[in-house]
């Protein structure tokens, strides 16, 4: 090994999870570093150019999701466009139809957020690649990484796992669960007459919804199809799942395919030319939304809305569906091996099915992440393990920074 550093709390990932866990390690006083491979914060959010902060109310004006979450909704269009609708900016709830939400530019995010990790204290390190673990027992002792500088360990008191393909548990050898994704591109373009009223970022920028291919069902003909590679029984047979090198570039090379197509539909439309509509930007990393989240003591499953838990740890809404709120069980954040030193956050916290739709989004991500954080950093001060922490203990310390932990704490 190159090098070795010591820390109290080590975030793999700096994606919204990751910075919402580093935030919280910070600011309880630990000692925190926070890995990310790119050189940007936000992850999916902002460099696989997500644009749409989802909704921290339930649909019927009520909020459920605060803390972190709700202060990086605010930070998100700090430096840049967005709104909130105006009854949430007073921190009232607001009318039924207008969830408290907002569209983003990534970019003005990511320096956002930069900020905020500057401002807390913690160790960014950029560029840098979770490869391996160090597992000594059953503890989690160290995050194998490599960068310019070589190959490192980062040995921590606690990592949380916020990579959102859950790298650090798999290599640490924690049973995981994956899923199936469909083909689907977001991008930012230029379009001449960019609707001022839609996803209009400023004057003729505009988030483009290249489209999505879910099931086979698409507006594409056979021969479209055929033009970018695709077939629609290779759309409904949903083979975008695994995440080799061979996986992901057939999906990312799908989706550019069917961007391209997008475009020359356009100009054979003589609606638009190259230079009245044109992509600005692509999305750096690929778009599944589900790779691996951890199998965890808990695994929330459909239809666990409106489910009590003894050890829930907040709530998250359904941006679905009006009036469908969740709880989320500690047990969701620690792996049912119980492997110690180890928290998971956001994508990689436990969830199948429809319950993972809930838990991979913004709002929810960053509020997993919030926890996590306090979790590493109550059971470093404990001397217990995560999965031993006293739940009571975390619950307590959560609603000191606002969270309701039970379904009757909004009045549902
Ligand atoms: C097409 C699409 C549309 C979506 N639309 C919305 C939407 O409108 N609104 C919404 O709220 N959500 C949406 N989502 C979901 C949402 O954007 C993400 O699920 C959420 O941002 C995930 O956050 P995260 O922090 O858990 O993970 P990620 O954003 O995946 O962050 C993980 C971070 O870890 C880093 N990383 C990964 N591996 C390593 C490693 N080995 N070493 C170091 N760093 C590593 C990554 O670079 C990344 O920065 C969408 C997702 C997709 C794919």
């Amino acid at each position: 090994m190159d090098f070795e550093v010591n820390y109290d709390v080590a975030v793999v990932g700096g994606g919204i999870a990751g910075v919402a866990a580093a935030l919280q390690a910070a600011r309880s006083g630990k000692k925190t570093v926070l890995v990310e491979k790119t050189i940007l914060l936000g992850g999916l959010a902002t460099t696989g150019l997500v644009y749409i902060y989802l909704p921290l109310c339930d649909g019927n004006g009520r909020q459920v999701i605060f803390g972190i979450s709700e202060e990086l909704i605010r930070r998100s269009i700090q430096y840049g466009p967005g709104d909130i609708p105006e009854n949430w900016q007073q921190g009232k709830n607001a009318r039924e139809e207008e969830r408290f939400r907002c569209i983003f530019s990534p970019a003005s995010f990511m320096l956002a957020l930069d900020e905020a990790v500057q401002e807390a204290g913690i160790d960014v390190w950029f560029d840098t690649l979770v490869c391996g673990a160090e597992v000594n027992g059953n503890r989690l002792t160290g995050a194998v990484v490599e960068n310019e500088s070589g190959r490192g360990v980062i040995h921590a008191k606690r990592f949380v796992d916020a990579s959102g393909s859950s790298i650090l548990a798999r290599r640490a050898g924690v049973p995981c669960l994956d899923a199936n994704n469909y083909l689907s591109i977001w991008s930012l373009e230029y379009r001449q007459d960019a609707d001022p009223e839609g996803r209009n970022l400023s004057r003729g920028v505009t988030m483009c919804f290249g489209g999505a291919w879910a099931n086979g069902e698409t507006s594409m003909t056979d021969q479209e199809l055929a033009r970018v590679g695709l077939t629609r029984e290779i759309l409904r047979s949903g083979p975008y799942r695994g995440i080799s090198g061979e996986k992901v570039s057939e999906f990312v090379l799908h989706t550019r395919n069917c961007l391209r197509e997008h475009y020359r539909t356009n100009y054979e439309s003589g609606k638009y030319d190259r230079k009245s509509n044109f992509p600005l930007k692509l999305p750096a990393m690929p778009q599944f939304r589900k790779i691996y989240c951890i199998k965890g003591e808990y695994v929330l499953k459909d239809n666990e809305h409106a489910t009590f838990f003894e050890d829930s740890i907040g709530l998250l809404a359904d941006w679905r569906k009006a009036g469908f709120v969740w709880e989320i069980p500690y047990r969701t954040l620690y792996p049912e091996n119980r492997l110690g030193g180890l928290l998971a956050a956001g994508r990689c916290s436990a969830a199948s099915g429809d319950a993972w739709e809930v838990t991979r989004v913004i709002p929810s991500a960053a509020m997993t992440g919030q926890v996590a954080g306090l979790a590493a950093s109550l059971s470093i001060e404990k001397g217990v393990e995560p999965p031993d922490l006293d739940v009571r203990l975390l619950q307590s310390e959560l609603r000191k920074l606002g969270f309701p932990i039970h379904l009757a704490d909004v009045g549902l």
